[in-house]
């Protein structure tokens, strides 16, 4: 199996050609097409398997597949200029990301959004942003206003920033849990459920964990529908 037969999108695949990589792990083999297909996944796999891959290449073909043809891609805070232009303050916008990965501790936030540079880096407008506790909120709130499409939050900082109006979730498209034993051994599980419940049902959820039964298996039955279960 290759990454074309998996049917990727043009620019994803030069990314992927660029980062050395000459075929699917057992992880993304299985969870690419699926995903592709639009359906919800649960996924049992451990750190190191290629998991980042296995929900972030379908989320870029998505959002390659929709991108405009000129020049003429969403711009962040679109009325800011006219509003200036009548003399007015700028009214402010909230962030309306079409992806969110939540993940437990900073670190795996900040190596998936390098991660997502990486295989977005062929795509004309992919912006990803790391929203985690310990980083200073104006700094956050700068990378906010740019309007990112991919958010990597750790729960309690981006519930933070939900509570002060500054994210909308009405548009999200994607949800990704990484991680989501740890997230919920580290008690997140509020966090996690109010901010699940601040997104369209409509949702595509994909949920990875080390292990899907108990506490994470009931979880996942109530954020995930007719999901594809990938055992790895
Ligand atoms: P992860 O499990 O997502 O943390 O990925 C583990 C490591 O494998 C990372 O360094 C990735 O860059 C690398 N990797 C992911 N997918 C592939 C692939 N198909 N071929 C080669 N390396 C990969």
């Amino acid at each position: 199996m290759t990454f074309e037969e998996l049917g990727l999108h043009a620019s994803v695949l030069k990314a992927l050609t660029e980062s050395g990589y000459t075929k699917p792990t057992g992880v993304q083999e299985q969870a690419i097409p699926a995903a592709l297909a639009g359906r919800d996944l649960l996924v049992s796999s451990q750190t190191g398997s290629g998991k980042t891959a296995a929900f972030m290449l379908p989320a870029l073909h998505k959002f390659a597949s929709a991108e405009p043809v000129a020049e003429e891609g969403r711009t962040p805070n679109q009325n800011s200029q006219s509003a200036r232009a009548r003399g007015e303050r700028p009214r402010f916008k909230a962030a309306q990301p079409k992806m969110l990965v939540l993940t437990p501790t900073r670190e795996l936030a900040l190596q998936v959004t390098t991660a997502t540079d990486k295989y977005g880096s062929f795509m004309r407008r992919i912006r990803a942003v790391s929203i985690l506790g310990g980083m200073p909120y104006p700094k956050q709130m700068q990378l906010l206003a740019k309007n990112p499409e991919i958010l990597v939050a750790t729960p309690g900082r981006l519930i933070d920033h939900m509570d002060s109006g500054k994210i909308d979730f009405s548009q999200l498209e994607i949800l990704v849990l990484d991680e989501a034993d740890r997230m919920l051994d580290m008690g997140f599980i509020e966090d996690i459920e109010k901010i699940v419940a601040a997104t369209p049902e409509n949702r595509q959820t994909m949920l990875f964990s080390a292990t899907l039964d108990g506490v994470v298996g009931n979880m996942a039955k109530r954020i995930t529908r007719d999901p594809a279960v990938i055992q790895i």
